[in-house]
């Protein structure tokens, strides 16, 4: 695979290219290399899809954070090193909404303009929410949500017409569902083909509605769907499911249905990627003699043997008690576990005299008297 540009080189912006930026610069790429103003032209085609990836990753602002971060290293599927971002899949970012006010603003008829016509179209994409809890992201699990889908009628069998009734061709299109426009533009005429405004690209007018879907060729109702989450996901990141959106136009197959993410903060640890971060307490003693401590992990305690003369902010590592890969659950990230030596307050008389005598013992003389010329701080 040849080297990939970086994508600021690729839209000829500087890394802290603002929005508006951003879009500019892409916008004067697409304008040049769209393959609609360059029929048949290879190059203006690699160069339109290079600036269009690159644009689609830096004006996600979640994406362009992992692209700042890890490079296109952020993207690859399965990538070990960044760990637990998804990877970078055209097919799962809706192109539509990121790039349609471009394409509007360029060619007018917007993104209906190859879509537009009376054949099957593909269903628009449904979009829903769940929470999880920092665990179910963790572990995976099965969700159930209620969404209003809808349906072809079965009164009128998705027409609209009603019974005894058919639609019509309709009088403006033709039946062809699309209007054709011939536009000059600043880069050469543009046939501009937009959706029919009578028929809404059916082709087809209705004069009777069907009274069960009031002509729309559809019924609304509420349904459960099983969602299975899989383990590994990570807050913000989405669960496509397959032919459970809008249903197809004209025979055309369902929309997917996009379940996004949001996973509920943990009270004892943090997660970045695959891997999670806690502290753990220690005593002074088992900080000073070494010993075993308890350490909560996902998994449930563990034991951890911790060395003699371990300093307070050390951190251990559990290899494996992390969060599995959402690419592949045998890869398992670590758990990193700062430990935190807490020092003794409200000492008992007893536990006080040990404490000083403990002092002694290492070598460091009390201070009976105050010698009068040091400037004393702290507390008296
Ligand atoms: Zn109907
Ligand atoms: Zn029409």
């Amino acid at each position: 695979m040849a080297e990939k540009r970086d994508y600021y080189e690729v839209l000829g912006v500087d890394r802290n290219a603002d929005e508006q930026t951003l879009k500019r610069a892409y916008r004067k790429l697409a304008k040049k290399y769209h393959p609609d103003v360059n029929p048949g032209d290879k190059v203006a085609e690699e160069k339109f899809k290079e600036a269009t990836e690159a644009y689609g990753v830096l004006s996600d602002p979640d994406k362009r954070r992992q692209y700042d971060q890890f490079g296109h290293a952020a993207f690859e599927n399965g990538g070990g090193g960044a760990g637990g971002f998804g990877g970078f899949d055209f097919n799962n970012m809706d192109m539509g909404d990121i790039f349609g006010d471009i394409f509007g603003d360029i060619f007018g008829g917007g993104r209906s303009r190859s879509s537009a016509n009376n054949g099957p179209r593909r269903g628009a994409s449904l979009r829903a929410m769940i929470h999880l809890t920092f665990e179910e992201a963790v572990f995976g699990c099965t969700k159930e949500i209620e969404l209003t889908i809808k349906d072809p009628c079965t009164t009128c069998g998705g027409s609209g017409a009603k019974a005894g009734t058919s639609p019509e061709t309709c009088p403006k299109c033709h039946g062809s569902g699309q209007v054709r426009q011939t536009q000059q533009t600043m880069f050469g005429m543009i046939q501009n083909i937009t959706t029919c405004p009578q028929c809404g690209g059916s082709g087809k007018v209705i004069k009777e509605k069907c009274p069960d879907c009031q002509g729309t060729g559809y019924t609304s109702s509420r349904k459960k769907i099983q969602v299975s989450v899989p383990a590994g996901i990570d807050d913000g990141q989405s669960i496509r499911i397959r032919d459970k959106g809008e249903p197809g136009i004209n025979g055309g197959p369902r929309g997917d249905l996009l379940v996004q993410v949001s996973v509920a903060p943990h009270p004892i640890f943090q997660r970045d990627g695959v891997n999670i971060f806690s502290s753990a307490p220690l005593t002074f003693a088992q900080a000073a003699l070494g010993g075993d401590v308890r350490i909560s992990t996902v998994d449930g305690d563990v034991v951890y043997e911790v060395k003699p003369g371990t300093q307070t902010g050390a951190r251990i590592r559990l290899r494996g008690k992390g969060v599995p890969s959402v690419h592949n659950r045998d890869l398992r990230g670590d758990q990193y576990v700062t430990l935190i030596v807490q020092t003794p307050t409200d000492l008992s008389k007893e536990a006080k005299e040990l404490l000083e005598k403990f002092d002694e013992a290492c070598g460091n003389t009390k201070q009976e008297e105050e010698p009068k010329k040091k400037k004393r701080f702290g507390r008296k």
